[in-house]
């Protein structure tokens, strides 16, 4: 199959970034999509490298003119998107496209792309790992780790049914040899 796209999404502190780059280095056919964005540039950012820079006016003109696959207002006046052009740039190459992308963004993706798109969520930790350190950091109360316990178990849920693949990262070697293999098997298709 040609055309792919590889889309991970998780809540953040996952280790999703870590998981992306490892599978960047170890895949010289994968490339990972800039999106365009109309927040303003952080620290050393530069226009076409983390991100496409917009203004937000440009960023809505852009919007009408159909240029994006998806975006979000992901906060107020902050939007977020993957460019059409981004998405031709990286199949002209014969690459196939890795998206980084929160958990809304992924699950859009996923139904855009279908049968092309092989979408993983990084779930980190698992329910019981959770408790278990959030019992043994002895600072929260009770009430407090199973109102966090809930949230996870409630996130785990979404996104089993609408991601491919959901992958664990309690253990970073563990979850990496994992991402290796799943992704190596959609590459290989
Ligand atoms: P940050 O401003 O910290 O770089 O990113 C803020 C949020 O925007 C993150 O949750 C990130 O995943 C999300 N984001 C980045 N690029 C895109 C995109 O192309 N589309 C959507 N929907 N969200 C994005």
């Amino acid at each position: 199959m040609n055309n792919k796209v590889i889309i991970f999404s998780a809540p953040s502190g996952a280790g999703k970034s870590t998981i992306v780059n490892h599978l960047l280095k170890l895949h010289p056919e994968l490339e990972f999509s800039i999106s365009a964005t109309s927040r303003a540039p952080r620290g050393q950012e530069q226009h076409g490298v983390e991100y496409y820079f917009y203004t937000a006016d440009d960023f809505r003109q852009m919007i009408s003119e159909d240029r994006f696959v998806e975006y979000e207002e992901v906060y107020a006046g902050s939007f977020y998107g993957t460019l059409r052009s981004e998405v031709e740039r990286i199949w002209a190459k014969g690459h196939t496209i890795i998206f980084d992308i929160d958990v809304q963004g992924g699950v859009n993706l996923k139904r855009i792309f279908g049968e092309q798109a092989f979408s993983i969520f990084i779930q980190a930790p698992s329910v019981e790992v959770l408790r278990e350190r959030l019992n043994g950091r002895g600072t929260d109360t009770e009430e407090a780790i199973e109102r966090r316990v809930a949230k996870a178990a409630s996130e785990m849920e979404f996104a089993a049914g609408k991601f491919d693949h959901v992958l664990i990262n309690d253990d970073l070697q563990t979850a990496l040899a994992e991402a290796e293999k799943i992704v190596g098997d959609f590459l290989a298709k």
